[in-house]
């Protein structure tokens, strides 16, 4: 018994190997290379079928060391294009595939890692497999990813993306975040391309509607028709991945169970992109740099953390109930339109969900392009 508890007892156990997981992972063998960490994931490779992207904004100077041997591929910049307006933002983009995120992990920690298991039950300080195996640690970390039928009202960032061959080169040297230029049908819509080689993309058609369901096949051939207007000629389609993320009109505040829960399993996101990345990153690097992998220390930050998060996500889930409820679905790209006019250091803090006060009266002064009678009831509902 003894034996087994040596050999089974972690510094940290983190249960789930996506985004959270392996972040955690990975910084904490950067600030605690003696610490003895092990990461649990269910399936046969970290990371699901993800890209990930992120704005240099997103990232402090001190992660780029530990964070940059995962990132995949960066651009100098990134370019809006709505109907009525178009900008060029110097600021730089970065994308993680997930299974650049896999290979790197396993190449490093591959004695820290287990896939394809289950677990049976856990808590604070302790996981239990399928298999029977019991492990032990000062700290258990819960990062499984989103939970299902979150409660709650709800509106949706649904995509579908295509990493796609080209023919013939497709002359973009920058990322289109967004390309609004396309019919708006079911809610704001638009384009997003990262240009991974000068003859490899990926394309995503991107959505912000009220109901979650896609239809890969409908969605599919308005990527291929966009490809074709470009003058772009597709060789093959290389990958496929598509989701449809929860962007929350109300926010209310977690329960906070025993376990310590990271990333979208923590109910914490910026509720407009309905991203982790910032949050989960912040996150990350103030766990892992705390001086002790301890259970206490650990609940403190994460505490504190969220407390800020959530007089922010007050704020945003306003946007989304005026995106939502305010505006006509195809009149909905209006006010991210006049966003994007705004002064690049806003639309950074925005992305990081750290708006400050003024910033968030910015956000609504004048004449948000919305109804006015419908906005006033989004104020007060
Ligand atoms: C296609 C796609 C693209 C996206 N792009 C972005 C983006 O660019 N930026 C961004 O911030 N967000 C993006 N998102 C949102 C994204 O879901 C989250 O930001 C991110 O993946 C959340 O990370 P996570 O680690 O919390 O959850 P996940 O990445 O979902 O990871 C959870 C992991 O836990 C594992 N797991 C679940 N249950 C168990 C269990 N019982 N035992 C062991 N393991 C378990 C899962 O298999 C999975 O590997 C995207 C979502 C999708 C679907």
């Amino acid at each position: 018994m003894k034996n087994e508890i040596n050999e089974n007892y972690w510094d940290c156990l983190i249960v789930g190997g996506g985004l959270a997981g392996g972040l955690l992972l990975e910084a904490l063998s950067h600030f605690h290379p003696e610490a003895r960490v092990l990461l649990i994931e269910k399936n046969g490779t970290l990371g699901g079928n993800h890209t990930w992207c992120f704005h240099e904004s997103d990232v402090m100077s001190s992660d780029s060391e530990w964070l940059m041997r995962l990132i995949s591929k960066s651009w100098p910049s990134y370019e809006v294009f709505f109907p009525l307006y178009h900008r060029k933002l110097e600021s730089e983009y970065f994308a993680i595939r997930s299974e650049d995120f896999h290979e790197r992990l396993m190449d490093t920690h591959r004695n820290s890692i287990r896939l394809n298991q289950m677990i049976k039950s856990m808590d604070d300080k302790k996981v239990i497999l399928e298999n029977g195996e019991i492990h032990y640690a000062s700290c258990v970390i819960d990062a499984r990813g989103w939970r299902e039928n979150p409660a709650g009202e709800f509106g949706y960032q649904k995509f579908l993306g295509l990493d796609v061959q080209l023919k013939k080169p497709h002359g973009l040297t920058s990322v289109r975040l967004k390309d609004v230029r396309v019919p708006q049908t079911d809610g704001y819509r638009f384009i997003y391309l990262l240009p991974w080689s000068e003859t490899e993309l990926l394309i995503e058609d991107t959505y912000y509607s009220n109901t979650p369901d896609l239809n890969p096949e409908v969605i599919k051939s308005e990527i291929l028709k966009y490809l074709h207007d470009q003058g772009w000629e597709i060789e093959r389609i290389i990958r496929e991945e598509q989701g449809s993320l929860p962007l929350a009109l109300k926010i209310d505040k977690n329960r906070r169970s025993e376990v310590l829960k990271l990333g979208a399993s923590s109910g914490i996101y910026q509720p407009v992109t309905g991203y982790t990345f910032p949050q989960t990153l912040e996150r990350v690097h103030a766990l892992a740099e705390n001086s002790r992998i301890d259970l206490a220390d650990w609940k403190n930050i994460l505490d504190l953390y969220d407390e800020k998060f959530y007089q922010q996500a007050k704020y945003l889930c306003l946007l989304n109930r005026m995106l939502f409820k305010a505006s006509h679905p195809s009149k909905r790209y209006l006010m991210l339109e006049r966003f994007y006019t705004l002064p690049q250091e806003l639309i950074e803090r925005f992305y990081q969900g750290k708006l400050n006060l003024k910033d968030r009266l910015r956000l609504l002064w004048g004449k948000p392009p919305v109804s006015v009678l419908k906005a006033i009831k989004a104020l007060v509902s």
